[in-house]
């Protein structure tokens, strides 16, 4: 086949080689239609045939995923149950063999009807169940079809995954012993996409345009996630290249992991805490390597469900973030929904802009069910650990009156039932919002801790769609405006004798970890896979030295200067 060089920005670092699986969420049509009297037969035999197949799909993967989390195997198990649901078997049935209607225009039919009556329910755990009746109607309707089925959690081989985009739902739930790369047409170095590879060690180059097109499912590929170039049907002299440079990354990585369990210490003893980023409750990082889960990402929860988590769900997943923590501060953000983020089973409002909508603490406001279930959840499982609760999106003093207004009404709703939890703990902010950044004195006063995130300050800093990959070069993570920005809240966090820290990309990036620590951070906070690159990077700094690099990094005109002293 013809050979082809196609490049794209790089934004999980590594190298691999394997072949293409193109990606694309299947889309099943339906027509209405109704066959001639006479072959109901064919028909309802069909219909079991498929009825067969689809169980036994079901059967496989549940059997293959409850070797690796038995609780996600389940949801296999529950789908199987509805295909025995004998109301809506004999339903379609009656479709088929009173009406002639084609199996999959009756499958579509009563499935729907079946879904959207559940979805009436005011009960949120029933009503979520029409998300698994709409998911088992596409899985039967794809076996019906004949279709092969394209999924990212169950593969048979190891892959270089090529999409135009990934939902976090997919990333959450990839395989990760066979996904050896990705590759997508859109999504930006700090898309939650970026951040799951990031944290999988998986290499990624993201906003590669019309990749899609341009590369064959099955190709033979080698993705260079260092420098983002991908050579598809690569020679051998390519292949043995990629093989070599693959292996020097993998022994830096190596090296760098002696660091891993150390303190993190500057050139001249100055500690930095490190903290990492979590967005699963089964995370191994051994004790030694961090100081605090400076970012617990709650989200996970809610998108892996079929319906809003419970307060007891939560709890429990609090209390076991707690227990991997082994002893260490954990900083629980609270939901943090909207812009990328949406939930298959709660319809959000379709808005326009929804980075710049009803997200994550905005939402949070305006559901309060949901918020103090999540609150009260949060205050029980302080009462087993050092937990700590921090607001994402929090843009003004009254966000921040109100989001803790409904913190004491949880307190009061526990109180009243009797129920155990922290009355001291810490309530801290994100500074993700420029208006509050500006303000951060101010917000000291009110929070006991806050943390910076860069990603989204980014994003609404420079106005930029963290996203969109034809605006990267304005998504300035390293202006000028960002770095003196960052140096005057750290300033105001440290005149108030606040803790802060940093939970933003920028966090795990060696360089940007010594420019951090000379404008002002002590605490970082990162996805476990950086702690030893960036605890290597700050022992061959002093302090002194690294406030040097900052103090320059503020005097220069253009993002490009700051990255050329930073050595980016
Ligand atoms: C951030 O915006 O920097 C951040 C840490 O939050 P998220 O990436 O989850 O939006
Ligand atoms: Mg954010």
């Amino acid at each position: 086949m013809e050979r082809k060089v196609l490049i794209g920005n790089p934004v999980s670092a590594g190298i691999a080689m394997a072949e293409a699986y193109l990606y694309e969420p299947l889309v099943i049509t339906v027509e209405e239609g109704y066959f001639e009297a006479g072959k109901e037969t064919e028909y309802i035999n069909a219909f079991h045939d498929a009825l067969f197949r689809t169980k036994s799909e079901l059967q496989q993967l549940f059997e293959k995923l409850a070797l690796e989390d038995v609780e996600k195997a389940k949801i296999f198990a529950a789908h199987s149950e509805l295909l025995e649901d004998e109301e809506i078997l004999d339903e379609i049935q009656m479709a088929i063999e009173d009406d002639c209607m084609y199996p999959d225009a009756a499958i579509e039919k009563v499935f729907t009807e079946f879904a959207s009556i559940l979805a009436g329910v005011a009960d949120p755990l029933i009503a979520g169940r029409a998300a698994d009746l709409i998911d088992v109607k596409g899985r039967l309707l794809r076996v019906y079809q004949g279709k092969e089925e394209k999924n990212l959690s169950c593969l048979n081989k190891d892959v270089i995954v090529i999409a135009h985009d990934l939902l976090p739902s997919d990333t959450a739930t990839l395989d990760r012993a066979h996904v050896k790369g990705i590759i997508t047409e859109i999504g930006g170095s700090n898309s939650h996409s970026a951040i799951l590879a990031r944290s999988y060690q998986i290499p990624a180059i993201l906003g590669v345009g019309n990749v899609m097109k341009e590369i064959p499912d099955g190709v033979m590929l080698v993705m260079d996630a260092l420098t983002g170039e991908l050579i598809l049907a690569p020679t051998a002299e390519e292949l043995a290249v990629a093989e070599r440079k693959q292996d020097a990354f993998l022994q830096k990585r190596k090296e760098e992991e002696t660091y891993l369990d150390r303190p993190c210490m500057m050139a001249d003893g100055t500690e930095i805490q490190i903290g990492i980023n979590v967005g699963s409750t089964d995370f191994d990082v051994t004790k030694s390597s961090f100081d605090f889960v400076g970012l617990f990402r709650t989200e996970f929860l809610y998108m892996e469900n079929t319906a809003l988590p419970g307060e007891e769900e939560q709890f429990e997943a609090y209390k076991k973030v707690l227990e991997n923590a082994k002893g260490n501060p954990v900083t629980l953000r609270t939901l943090d929904i909207g812009g990328d983020k949406t939930l298959p089973y709660m319809e959000l409002p379709k808005e326009d802009n929804p980075f710049l909508g009803k997200r994550a603490l905005r939402l949070c406001l305006s559901e309060p069910d949901i918020f103090l279930t999540q609150l009260r959840a949060a205050l029980r499982a302080s009462a087993f650990g050092p937990l700590q609760i921090m607001f994402p999106m929090v843009g003004s003093m009254e966000d921040i009156h109100h989001a803790k207004g409904y913190v004491r009404q949880a307190m009061e709703e526990l109180d009243a039932a009797g129920i155990a939890y922290d009355k001291n703990i810490k309530i801290g902010i994100m500074i993700e919002i420029p208006s509050i950044g500006l303000i951060a004195d101010m917000a000291a006063e009110e929070v006991d801790f806050a943390s910076i995130g860069s990603n989204d300050l980014t994003q609404y800093l420079s106005a930029t769609d963290r996203m969109n990959p034809d605006t990267t070069s304005y998504y300035q993570n390293y202006s000028p405006a960002m770095v003196r920005f960052l140096g005057n809240i750290f300033s105001a966090f440290d005149v108030a004798g606040k803790p802060i820290s940093v939970c933003g990309e920028m966090a795990g990036n060696p360089s940007a970890a010594v420019l951090l620590a000379g404008l002002g951070a002590k605490k970082l906070s990162m996805s476990a896979a950086n702690i030893a690159g960036v605890k290597a990077a700050l022992s061959r700094v002093t302090l002194d030295e690294a406030k040097e690099l900052a103090e320059r990094c503020k005097c220069v005109r253009t993002e490009e200067d700051v990255r050329k002293l930073m050595d980016i």
